[in-house]
């Protein structure tokens, strides 16, 4: 497995209490397989994602991911590790609004070791002609586009979606989950993707549902595993 995630558990101090975020998750995901994280706000989604993807670190337990127990990585390793190896998607896109679309773009392909080459992923994302406008020129939906560009120009082993769709209307939102499936098909990239859309967990090879830090369901190719039966 790709991604092999047991017993992660992360707290946060809130005044003297400890508020309990991730209470022992366990997950799985294959190379090249999509996944998706369901579950209501605060559950804490986010939490594990930045995990997984490096920007934030685990109390205890393991996260696997190509190989690498990245909770054990010092913190050089694991910024190397979140540039090189992890694309970010976020729900408001997180351009950097003084930059052109083709610069946001090869800022991170400048720092990349196996960048894809600007171009070739603009015309991926159908963004060829706004290659010089600003990111305040273009709809929510393009700016995702152009999100997604970003992300995927570096050749990245691992995607992470945060709510991709979530600040869009339902046909954009469509059209840019066909792009994902896309790009996880042309590339071969794994994709590990948040929503609250529950039809989005139709695209998933894995489905993971959270509740209050645990999962209360999982589901492997649309076979359901209620949480007493899953074995990871
Ligand atoms: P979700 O993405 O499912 O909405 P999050 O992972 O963002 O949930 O948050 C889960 C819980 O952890 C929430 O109660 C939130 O307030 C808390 N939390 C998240 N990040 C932090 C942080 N940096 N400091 C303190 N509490 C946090
Ligand atoms: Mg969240």
């Amino acid at each position: 497995m790709f991604i092999e995630v047991s017993n992660l558990k992360k707290s946060y101090a809130s005044g003297a209490m400890t508020n309990e975020v991730l209470k022992g998750i366990g997950m799985k995901l294959g190379k090249g397989e999509i996944g998706v994280i369901l579950g209501p706000s605060g559950s804490g989604k986010s939490t594990l994602m930045n995990i997984i993807g490096g920007v934030d670190r685990g109390d205890s337990g393991e996260v696997m991911v190509g190989g690498v127990e990245i909770n054990h990585l010092n913190d050089d390793q694991l910024t190397d590790y979140r540039r090189e190896d992890i694309g970010f998607v976020f729900q408001f896109y997180n351009l950097v609004p003084n930059l052109t679309v083709g610069e946001n773009i090869e800022v991170v392909s400048n720092i990349s070791k196996a960048p894809l080459n600007v171009d070739e992923v603009l015309a991926a994302v159908e963004m060829t002609d706004k290659k010089r406008r600003f990111p305040r020129e273009l709809s929510g939906g393009e700016q995702q586009r152009v999100a997604i560009a970003r992300a995927i120009v570096k050749n990245p082993q691992l995607l992470l979606c945060d709510e991709p769709t979530g600040a869009l209307d339902y046909q954009t939102s469509r059209s840019i989950l066909q792009l994902l499936e896309r790009v996880n098909r042309e590339y071969g990239t794994t994709i590990l993707m948040i929503t609250h859309n529950e039809a989005i967990a139709a695209m998933a090879n894995r489905v993971f549902k959270l509740r209050s830090g645990e999962i209360a369901e999982a589901a492997v190719n649309q076979v359901i595993i209620p949480a007493e039966r899953i074995e990871w």
